[in-house]
């Protein structure tokens, strides 16, 4: 009786470690979360208007500086500035679609540049009249981070240079048949 009661819980002990492993290949990489923001989200298009010290608890001291605090990383310093990887980049707050690789350009202004949005609704624009210049700010268009500044100085079609930092840049390399598709 005692060795089939142990053959049972054996048994058992396999089969949850088996479900966790399949669980682990459903989601190899969960790049759709981060599990210290509840609001990441690649899927979910609703607007976010969190308060500033709920952001300041979600966020990383990086992230957090540029997005809430409209900073600017240093320029030459984020490793997608030079980045040739074919793929989709995401607000890193929200995880709201904002560009494709196939729009991104080597400007050598020192931040990572893009001429086309994904979407009408990825990015809003705003006047930016500090530090003496006349600019346009854009901001995520889910959760309103600021991202960087768009000029008018770009490649073709659209003319427009969207001048980013890295830091509130999410990356997610296309799969194989992806990339086959767009080209
Ligand atoms: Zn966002």
């Amino acid at each position: 009786m005692r060795a089939y009661s142990s053959y049972f819980f054996l048994c058992l002990f396999c089969l949850s470690c088996y479900s966790q492993n399949i669980k682990k290949q459903e989601n190899p990489m969960s790049t759709n979360e981060k599990p210290t923001n509840p609001v990441y989200s690649r899927n979910d298009t609703g607007k976010l208007a969190l308060p500033d010290a709920e952001w300041k608890k979600i966020l990383s001291p990086e992230v957090y500086y540029i997005a809430r605090q409209k900073g600017t990383e240093r320029p030459y310093t984020s490793p997608f500035e030079k980045s040739k990887e074919i793929g989709t980049y995401y607000c890193a707050v929200c995880g709201n679609p904002l560009f494709k690789s196939d729009t991104k350009f080597e400007s050598g202004c020192g931040w990572p540049s893009f001429y086309e949005p994904i979407s009408k609704g990825s990015i809003i624009y705003l006047p930016d009249n500090t530090l003496g210049m006349s600019r346009t700010e854009v901001e995520c268009g889910r959760c309103k981070s600021h991202l960087g500044h768009v000029f008018e100085d770009g490649p073709k079609p659209t003319g427009l240079r969207y001048c980013i930092n890295g830091v509130v840049l999410d990356f997610e390399k296309a799969k194989e048949a992806e990339k086959k598709y767009d080209a």
